[in-house]
């Protein structure tokens, strides 16, 4: 079907809109923002793909996604055929397809992009996923492989963990999880809210990884209930995966205040033990009329969009440079904007106040200025004198990053860590220790979700070598 269209045609047809729920309707509850394409639009949408034979989008896609492949299947209407492509390649795609900066990746680097616009790849991606949640009776059933006899321990349930541990049981490794929290996805289901990616299809993504044998045990902090050294014993491979969580902190005086959340904190008590959403939730949230959040990042967006959902009225991100420098996705600008978000921008906080009882009262902040770019390239923010106001609020959030947390890593001496606590590896994602590799968020810091899921693929194929060449 789709050979029949000209090159001419494809171009002529308009990149597809993502529909969206009423800005108005959505600040006030936790239901998806974004609704799907409809079968009809992401046919077409898939019509304007080029099939460049030289597929510059698969090597912006750090997982290496055959992505010109299954959308020729979507644009044939062969939903089966992009599906099993799919998945193949991706064993994320529903949450890849709602959260990866496909922007800055594939989609950066379509053809169409050049002189119009690319390819939607994340809607395409995000359609065939879901549909292949839906239709899962059609799809090719996984065989699960001869058990090699080998056992491979994962720490931790993330993006990395989990891909790492779907392509070990591929392989025929028995693997197990280990995870600190009492359910799975990491900063995918703590972090990320359900308006921006829902709890089932984190949920329903985990599953089929359980289907080719991965074991999940939850509530073992590695570090603590169980050691390095004692997985190192009972397992022939390790990999570690453990995040980045620790908050950094914003070294201003009243940090510790009543009021003051690290990010992290805040979302994991709304989105993993629902704070402030349900009557009997595990645990309490101050929601504030006034909250300021401090960040430009993906973290300071969901921060921000969460207290608007909880009934803020004045929900504020606090930034010291401007909208142009912020790291945040453009998407989640857009909707934290239109869902009423206030952008305080070339404002830095210098000190939290208080009321008499201990309770935060003022975020004191100073104007800034762009200076000459620092080594991110960033310009950098410069006070400007004397340019000082206060701004009421009841919570202030700190989004400004996190770290490794060395919980984990002190419980191995001979790890090798690098200067900022993140353990060392090669391009393979081995560390100083044999048959231990590791990769995700402890390794580079905070970066992508589809990051730590290439890190996951090939500290893999590495395990596969090590383990193939290990007696016993
Ligand atoms: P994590 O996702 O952090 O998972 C680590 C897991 O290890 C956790 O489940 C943790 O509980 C567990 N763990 C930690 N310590 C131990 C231990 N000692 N023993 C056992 N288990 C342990 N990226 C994007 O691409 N798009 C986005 O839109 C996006 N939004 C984000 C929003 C927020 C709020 C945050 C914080 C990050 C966001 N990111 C986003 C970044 C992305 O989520 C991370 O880069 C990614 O999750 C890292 O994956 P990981 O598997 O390395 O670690
Ligand atoms: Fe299709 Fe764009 Fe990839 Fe070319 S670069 S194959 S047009 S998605």
């Amino acid at each position: 079907m789709t050979s029949n269209i000209s090159i001419k045609e494809r171009l002529a047809i308009q990149r597809v809109h993502m529909p969206e729920r009423d800005a108005h309707v959505r600040n006030k509850e936790f239901s998806e923002v974004n609704k799907g394409l409809s079968l009809e639009d992401a046919i077409r949408e898939a019509q304007r793909c080029l099939m460049c034979k030289t597929r510059p989008c698969v090597a912006g896609c750090p997982v290496s996604v055959s992505i010109p492949e299954f959308i020729a299947r979507l644009a044939e209407g062969d939903l089966v055929g992009a599906a099993q492509i799919l998945r193949g390649d991706n064993a994320l795609p529903a949450i890849c397809g709602r959260v990866c900066p496909q922007e800055t990746q594939c989609e950066e680097k379509c053809v169409c992009g050049i002189k119009g616009e690319s390819v939607a790849i994340g809607y395409l991606e995000r359609f065939v996923a879901d549909w292949a949640m839906e239709h899962d009776d059609q799809l090719e059933a996984e065989v699960r492989p001869t058990l090699t006899g080998k056992k491979v321990a994962v720490v931790g349930s993330g993006p990395a963990g989990l891909t790492a541990a779907g392509e070990l049981a591929r392989a025929g490794h028995s693997v197990i999880i280990f995870e600190a929290l009492h359910d799975t996805g990491g900063v995918l289901r703590y972090g990320i809210p359900e308006f921006r990616l829902p709890n089932d299809i984190i949920d329903s993504e985990v599953n089929l990884l359980k289907t080719v044998g991965v074991e999940i045990e939850f509530n073992v902090v590695v570090g603590k209930t169980l050691t390095l050294p004692q997985l190192q014993e009972e397992y022939d491979a390790i990999f570690i995966a453990n995040g980045a969580g620790l908050p950094t902190l914003l070294k201003i005086p009243g940090e510790n205040l009543k009021g003051v959340y690290a990010a992290n904190e805040y979302l994991t008590r709304v989105n993993l033990m629902g704070a402030g959403r349900s009557e009997h939730a595990a645990t309490p949230i101050i929601k504030g009329r006034n909250v300021a959040v401090i960040g430009g990042g993906n973290t300071a967006m969901d921060c921000v969009r969460t207290a608007k959902r909880l009934g803020a009225e004045r929900a504020m991100i606090v930034y010291r440079r401007t909208e142009a420098e912020m790291p945040a996705r453009a998407e989640e600008i857009k909707h934290a904007k239109e869902e009423g978000v206030e952008f305080l921008l070339l404002t830095a906080p210098v000190a939290i106040l208080s009321d008499d009882k201990g309770w935060v009262a003022t975020l004191s902040c100073q104007r800034m200025e762009l200076g000459e770019p620092d080594e991110s390239g960033r310009r950098r923010p410069v006070p400007i004198e004397g340019a000082f106001f206060d701004l009421p609020t009841e919570v202030v959030i700190n989004a400004i990053g996190t770290r490794a947390n060395p919980l984990l890593t002190a419980s191995a001496p001979d790890l090798k860590l690098n200067k900022w606590g993140n353990i060392d590896t090669d391009e393979n994602g081995l560390t100083s220790l044999e048959g231990v590799f590791a990769g995700g968020d402890i390794v580079r810091g905070g970066a992508t979700v589809i990051l730590a899921m290439g890190d996951g693929k090939k500290a893999a194929a590495a395990i596969n070598r090590y383990l193939s060449g290990k007696k016993g």
